[in-house]
């Protein structure tokens, strides 16, 4: 029946409403509700045609008044002040004098609705993207959440890390293979490699790898391991990383 905030911008269509009113009525008493401070504040109002305006001030006042509980009233049991708020409100949508008010987007509504359309362009982006495909496995919706991962996890992750095939792409290694002659990718590292055997993890089958990777994000144990694998890669990589080891 009555709107304070409205999202999306609607067109309100009323009669009615001064908003010396309903500040006065606000600045006055504490409300036990928005509904009925409104409906209080319409009860006092002449029928005179609505100011300029006069609803963008209605907002303001109500937006700087900060003792106003909200609360819900149930509808039709006879409580005065709202059944005469639902009067007037029918009123004003029969009316043939009507003024039709539109309501701009309030700032808080606008900064969500970007925020969810950049949401929803960055998924798109990430689905799609040709990099980032080992990560896009685990992190598969994009968001503002921090993961709080270690960070030799997330060198694990995104292959982002002490590992040939990642410092080749960059000419800080003469090849992208391990000194075990294989190549150098963190999976390698974890389930292959000759020269980490102590550390390595159980590599599950092709089915389930991408439930794997999930879980070695999520359980403490895996996450520790991977942390005492790229500190042992880091410490020994000298031997991790010759084309041949003794
Ligand atoms: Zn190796």
């Amino acid at each position: 029946m009555v709107g304070l905030l409205v999202h999306p911008p609607v067109t309100v269509r009323t009669s009615f409403g001064r908003e010396r009113a309903v500040a006065r009525c606000l600045a006055t008493k504490t409300p036990a509700s928005v509904l009925e401070a409104i409906a209080t504040a319409v009860i006092q109002m002449t029928r005179r045609p609505m100011q300029p305006n006069s609803h963008r001030s209605i907002q303001d006042s109500l937006l700087s008044t900060h003792n106003i509980k909200l609360g819900w009233i149930r509808a039709h049991v006879g409580q005065q002040r709202n059944e005469r708020a639902d009067e007037l409100a029918k009123d004003a949508i029969l009316s043939t004098n009507a003024t039709e008010v539109t309501i701009p987007l309030p700032k808080s509504s606008a900064k969500r609705d970007l925020k969810q359309r950049s949401l929803i362009k960055w998924q798109y982006m990430w689905d799609g993207h040709k990099y980032g495909r080992s990560t896009h496995k685990v992190i598969t919706k994009v968001g503002l959440r921090s993961h709080n991962w270690p960070s030799e996890l997330t060198q694990f992750i995104t292959g982002h890390g002490p590992f040939p095939f990642y410092l080749y792409l960059f000419g800080k290694h003469p090849d992208d293979n391990c000194a075990c002659g294989k190549v150098g990718t963190p999976i390698h590292y974890v389930t292959k490699c000759r020269l980490t055997l102590p550390l390595h993890l159980k590599f599950p089958a092709v089915q389930h790898r991408e439930a794997w990777m999930i879980s070695v994000t999520s359980r403490r144990q895996l996450i520790n391991k991977i942390v005492q694998l790229l500190d042992y890669i880091i410490i020994n990589e000298d031997q991790l990383k010759s084309d041949h080891p003794d």
